[in-house]
């Protein structure tokens, strides 16, 4: 058994956890970061998966929740340094569109991401009716529709290459990464201990949990952190080459539809690496809570839930009538979220903090997630001049 000691270990090198240690270690901090791989199969894994195994997740600093907005905001302004420092990029600027029905009771999603844009002088274009289908004829929006286009520092990341620059950059500034995964999180009188499945204990001042929606796995730590993970069903759209380049300039869209349950979301033409382009859509309606590692393991397993596919493709297809596809297709994931939908980033204990709770929003600001996540480690506090409310339980 070997052991080792840092002043700041973070568990899970996904996203948040990723960032973190950059943070930390380019502050001259001693930084652990503790993560598996991705597993090359997902059928047959029985270790912890992750959220953002995927080739595209929405960038955008619009939103209807102001706290989520800054986050994005000053995780953008810092991609191009990310992507320096971490030797890869993985920002698309294929711009976004945030549209909701500006009539009924759906209407406050649109307008409050507006109030956000126009109150954080956020540079987007409205567009309605004529105006929307010129500008955007790929999409068929109902009557009654506004769409905030923002064409400027929105679009796409490739959350898989986004972590891959954050290790890179984490290790190059002095933090160590151990391929493995934490069995069980120990807090001692003056620090806390890291047992991992390949048999190292690791022992730190400071903890860092960022094990996504496996942060409440039982067992895990001392006190589970009270957030609900549920299972979602994403539908992929597969193109030819002909397609994919007719709509090569398709924005990313969040669309709010007046007379449907679901609150749809839209990746334009991404490249995958079985050689294959797709469009994706997601935001279904069907809440169902995954409570134990056995029901996440067997739900990330599967291939999501084809009923609830269909009803989020049925929605592509009606906004999106001249699509030409070869196939429909869905897999499944998972979301994390807190009870007052800020993340968490809190002192658990003494020497364990929490970094996780994405509510369905955190792979685009993982890197300002992760930058607090290392200013609370380090004794600090979220900066109650940039964030309101409490990110904590
Ligand atoms: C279908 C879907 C679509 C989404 N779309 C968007 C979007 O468009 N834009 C956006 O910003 N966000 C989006 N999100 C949310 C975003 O993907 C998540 O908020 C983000 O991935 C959370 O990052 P994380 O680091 O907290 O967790 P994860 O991505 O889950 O990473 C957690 C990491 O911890 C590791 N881990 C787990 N358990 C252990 C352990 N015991 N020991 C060591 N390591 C461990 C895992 O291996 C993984 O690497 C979407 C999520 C889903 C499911």
């Amino acid at each position: 058994m070997t052991e080792h000691s840092f002043d700041v270990i973070v568990v899970g090198a996904g996203p948040m956890g990723s960032a973190a240690a950059r943070h930390l270690a380019e502050m001259g901090v001693k930084t652990a970061l503790v993560g598996p791989p991705e597993p090359d199969v997902k059928a047959d894994h029985t270790g912890v998966f992750a959220s953002h195994y995927d080739q595209a997740r929405i960038t955008r600093k619009i939103d209807t929740r102001k706290n989520w907005a800054r986050l994005s905001q000053e995780a953008i302004k810092r991609y191009p340094e990310i992507a320096s420092k971490g030797e890869q990029s993985f920002y698309s600027p294929a711009g976004a569109i945030i549209a909701g029905t500006e009539v009924g009771e759906r209407r406050e999603f649109v307008l409050n991401a507006q109030r956000n844009a126009l109150a954080n002088n956020v540079p987007h274009l409205p567009l309605r009716g004529s105006d929307l289908a010129a500008r955007f004829p790929e999409f068929s929006f109902p009557d009654g529709i506004l769409a905030l286009y923002e064409d400027h520092d929105a679009g796409w990341i490739n959350p898989r290459l986004h972590v891959k620059a954050e290790i890179t950059a984490a290790t190059k500034a002095g933090a160590v990464l151990y391929r493995d995964t934490a069995l069980r999180i120990d807090d001692a009188k003056n620090a806390a201990q890291v047992h991992c499945a390949g048999g190292s204990v690791l022992t730190a001042e400071k903890v860092i949990v960022a094990c996504g929606a496996f942060s409440k796995a039982e067992g895990l730590l001392p006190d589970p952190i009270p957030m609900r993970v549920y299972a979602r069903t994403i539908a992929f759209f597969e193109l030819d080459e002909a397609e994919a380049a007719r709509l090569a300039k398709m924005p990313s869209v969040i669309y709010m539809p007046p007379d449907r349950p679901e609150d749809p979301y839209i990746l334009p033409p991404v490249l995958y690496p079985d050689g294959r382009t797709y469009i994706k859509i997601g935001g279904d309606a069907v809440d169902i809570e995954l409570r134990s590692n056995a029901e996440m393991i067997d739900w990330f397993r599967g291939g999501g839930d084809p009923v609830t596919g269909a009803a989020i493709a049925d929605i592509l297809i009606g906004l999106m009538p001249g699509l030409r596809y070869r196939s429909i297709s869905y897999d499944s994931c998972a979301t994390s979220f807190s009870p007052n939908g800020n993340p968490f980033i809190y002192a658990q204990t003494d020497h364990i903090i929490a970094l996780t709770a994405g509510n369905g929003a955190g792979a685009k600001c993982a890197d300002e997630l992760g930058r607090l996540g290392a200013v609370v480690a380090t004794g600090g506090d979220i900066p109650a001049d940039m964030y309101d409310g409490a990110f904590a339980p």
